[in-house]
């Protein structure tokens, strides 16, 4: 029996609740495909700092050192709100991501057929739905780059720097992963940058064209991101995968979310080298909701079925998972975030049961096939 160590480390606010869907339906699909899912799990964020004094301390991130990937709920609450943002339950995502060193973040954008009403755009331009995949650099750009700071100037007013750098390397790798990915999808592959005005975008553009001999099979064309940002709410079905760098990609990645409807069906899975990964809903811990079954669990749902995929290569346990969550949306059962007049309101428990009763339906099936 394959085994394989997860980390869970489930947070504050909602993560709780939306984790216990996951890790029920990882088990499930354990139980039903033979894998033994070690699971073992840690304190993070808020309820990490009320215990150890810090949100990633050292021991929860040495499980994650030490396993096959790792699932994250969601951080923060208004408990933890005054502390200096050095403190703060959100300090440990950042760490997380840069201990791993994980540079890939996958964001699937995906409107299933049966909530195309709750996305805030037109059915003629929605058509049957929407399937992208953005490709967002995570650990380079404007975000970490030097100088940065404050100062003072002589006339006493202040002054802010940051500095958006990106090493070939860092390009490179970035554009590797998002090839692959486009040449398992539909062949197209868009890249978007500033190389009209930024020389670091001009560096990203070189790169892109010179990977791109490697990967003849995939189609590769350039958007400036301000073109980007239109034509994602103009003509979305023109993308299949998107790369772009940590700036672009997080205000794009939250632009594309929107056009799904709600933040609670958007998972993430965040790829590394030496195989770390990281998976997580893209929602946070919406103190709002918490502790009232009324979180949407998918994306944490369908955050294992990205773990699945791509850290542990299990393909049609995935698709499994993905196709029990299409089914129960299309059998009319909805969580209050995406409720629709004459659909079937249920909460978060209930829908994570749906989901597995239907996983158990999809799986029978493939026995009686003898798959
Ligand atoms: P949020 O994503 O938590 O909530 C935004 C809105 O979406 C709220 O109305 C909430 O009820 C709703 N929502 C979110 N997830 C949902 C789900 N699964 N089902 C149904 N509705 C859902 O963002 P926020 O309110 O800006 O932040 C709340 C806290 O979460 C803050 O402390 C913030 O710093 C933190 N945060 C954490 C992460 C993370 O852990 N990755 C990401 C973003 C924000």
């Amino acid at each position: 029996m394959d085994k394989y160590l997860i980390a869970v480390l489930p947070g504050d606010g909602i993560g709780p609740e939306v984790m216990r869907e996951g890790v029920k339906t990882l088990k499930l699909i354990g139980e039903r495909f033979s894998h033994n899912f070690e699971l073992r799990e840690a304190l993070v964020g808020g309820g990490a700092i009320d215990k150890f004094g810090q949100p990633l301390p050292a021991e929860s991130l040495s499980l994650c050192k030490d396993a096959s990937a790792t699932l994250l709920g969601a951080v923060g609450g208004s408990k933890w709100d005054n502390l200096p943002s050095s403190k703060r339950p959100e300090k440990a995502l950042l760490g997380l991501r840069g201990e791993l060193g994980v540079f890939a973040n996958l964001r699937p954008i995906k409107l299933f057929k049966s909530l195309i009403s709750s996305s805030p755009l037109k059915r003629s331009v929605i058509k049957e739905g929407i399937d992208i995949l953005i490709v967002r650099e995570l650990t380079g750009g404007i975000y970490f780059g030097h100088p940065r700071g404050r100062c003072d100037l002589p006339d006493g007013t202040v002054k802010a720097i940051n500095t958006l750098s990106y090493t070939e390397m860092e390009i490179e790798r970035i554009f590797r992963v998002a090839f692959k990915l486009a040449r398992e999808r539909s062949g197209k592959l868009t890249s978007v940058d500033k190389a009209n005005i930024l020389e670091t975008s001009q560096l990203w553009r070189e790169i892109g064209e010179r990977i791109s001999k490697d990967y003849p099979e995939v189609k590769l064309n350039h958007l400036y991101v301000d073109n980007c940002a239109m034509q994602l709410i103009k003509d979305p079905h023109q993308f299949d995968v998107i790369v772009t760098g940590n700036l672009f990609g997080d205000i794009l990645s939250d632009e594309a979310a929107m056009l799904t409807g709600s933040i609670g069906m958007l998972a993430s899975a965040s790829l590394g080298k030496d195989k770390k990964a990281l998976y997580e809903p893209v929602h946070g811990s919406a103190p709002d909701i918490a502790g009232k079954d009324k979180a949407n669990p998918l994306a944490m749902i369908m955050s294992v079925a990205l773990m699945l995929r791509y850290s542990f290569n299990l393909y049609k346990e995935a698709k499994v998972i993905e196709e029990a969550v299409e089914e129960v949306l299309n059998k009319g059962y909805r969580t209050q975030d995406i409720k629709i007049k004459g659909k079937k309101p249920v909460g978060t428990k209930k829908m994570g049961d749906l989901v597995r009763k239907q996983i158990n339906l999809i799986c029978d099936k493939l026995e009686s096939r003898g798959g």
